[in-house]
Formats: C-alpha cells, structure tokens, sequence
C-alpha cells in the first residue's frame, strides 16, 4: 500500500528526501516557496506545488491533514520551520519529522513536539569521524545521546575466533547482534556464541558509546 508523504522545503536536504521517496513508489506532495525549485520536482514528485508552509489557511487548502507523515526541510529561515511545525502538530499530523539548523533550533523543535528531529550535517559528521579514525567502522548509528549501533568490518584480531572466546559482551559490555559475511546476501542475526568471524565479515554491534569506542581501541583500531 502507497504511504503519503508531504516534503516541505526542496533544498539539498528536502530534495533528497522526496526524490527517494518518490523513487521508492511512495505519494509524495512537494511544497516550496520558491517556484524553480518546484519545477525541479513536478516530474518527480506526484504533486509539488508553491506555497508557503507558514501560512495555515495554505495548508489546509492542501489538504495536509490527510498526510500520514510530513517532513520540514526548512534550513536556514528558523522561524518558518519552526512555525510550520507547530501549525501542523496543531492540525494533527500523525507524524513530523523536522531538519534541525542547530541545537537551539533542536531543542524547540522537541518541546513544541516534533516526533523526529534530524541534525543531517552534525549527523554525518560524526559517521565520516568514525569512519577516518578506522577503516574497518564502516557505519555509526546514533541510538540516543550516549548509545549507538556501528557496523564493523572484522579485523586481523577477530579473524577466526568464536564470539564465546571473544566474549564482547563480559568484556566490552556490548553485543555483536548480527554478523554479515562478505560473499553472501544472508546476514546471521543473533549469532551463536559458537559462531567463529571470518575474513571479510563485518559485525553489527550495539551498545553504550564508551564501550563500543573501548572495543573499536583494542580490537580494532591498532590493526
Ligand atoms: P539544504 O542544505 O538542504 O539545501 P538549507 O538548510 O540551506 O537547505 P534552505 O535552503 O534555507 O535550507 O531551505 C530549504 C528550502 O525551504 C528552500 O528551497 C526554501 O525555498 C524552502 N522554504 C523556506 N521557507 C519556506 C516556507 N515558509 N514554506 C515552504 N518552503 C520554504
């Protein structure tokens, strides 16, 4: 069944989202201020049209209020983002998820009760940190404040071990959730404690940041 999406704000950011979205076979109404960006989205998008996402009467003419989930993709004007988010928590959209410019706009943003608040620059900045400390952290997911999941490609150190005589979890303090081989589309989740890593693997982790960043030290790192 198709979902219905609104995109509000088709700059870098909003543009992204919606042509994927669009891509995926999902409905999506495209909204900008600015009519060259909206032209850009007419053949994508199954409707775009100019409008300013302030204006509630302009919503609500749009029909919005039957949209499952509404993302606001205003950057830099954050009067206007911040606006529009209100009005449409006001008009009972289901779900709201809103790009954030920076951590005062974030903080507004959760108290006047958008459901997801995305910080896609700082966000981004932390994987590629992750991913320049080690060649073998190829992806960091921020869970909450101080825990995340990160995929970790086995190194020299893990290679031919069983979980059991790694032990990651009484050591480390977190836990190998899935581990993906190389070669193969199958991925073990909730792998054996008999499971043995092999060249190439890559491990799914889960834990507290100071743990995973421990384990990243000492079984990663110095390869
Ligand atoms: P990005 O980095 O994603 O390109 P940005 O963070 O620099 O974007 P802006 O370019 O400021 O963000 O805004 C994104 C888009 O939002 C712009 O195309 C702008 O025209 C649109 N926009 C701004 N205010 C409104 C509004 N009130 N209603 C609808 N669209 C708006």
């Amino acid at each position: 069944m198709k979902r219905e999406f609104a995109v509000i704000g088709l700059g870098r950011f909003g543009g992204s989202v919606c042509r994927e979205l669009s891509e995926e076979g999902m409905e999506v109404l495209a909204i900008d201020t600015q009519e060259s960006k909206v032209n850009k989205f007419r053949n994508i998008a199954s409707h775009a049209v100019i409008a300013d996402a302030t204006d509630e009467n302009v919503l609500k003419e749009l029909g919005i209020r039957n949209i499952d989930h509404v993302i606001v993709a205003i950057g830099e004007n954050i009067q206007a983002s911040i606006l529009t988010t209100l009005m449409l928590k006001e008009l009972g959209i289901n779900k709201i998820t809103v790009k954030a410019q920076n951590d005062y706009h974030e903080k507004v943003l959760n108290k006047i009760g958008a459901d997801q608040v995305i910080h896609p620059e700082r966000d981004m900045g932390k994987k590629i940190a992750h991913s320049i400390i080690s060649n073998n952290i190829l992806d960091h997911l921020e869970l909450s404040d101080d825990h995340s999941i990160v995929e970790i490609k086995a190194s020299s150190k893990l290679i031919g071990k069983t979980l059991v005589e790694l032990d990651i979890r009484a050591n480390y303090g977190c836990n190998v959730v899935a581990i993906k081989p190389k070669h193969s589309k199958d991925i073990n989740v909730s792998p054996m404690a008999s499971e043995m890593i092999r060249e190439d693997d890559v491990l799914i982790l889960i834990g507290a940041d100071k743990d995973i960043s421990r384990f990243e030290r000492q079984l990663i790192i110095e390869d």
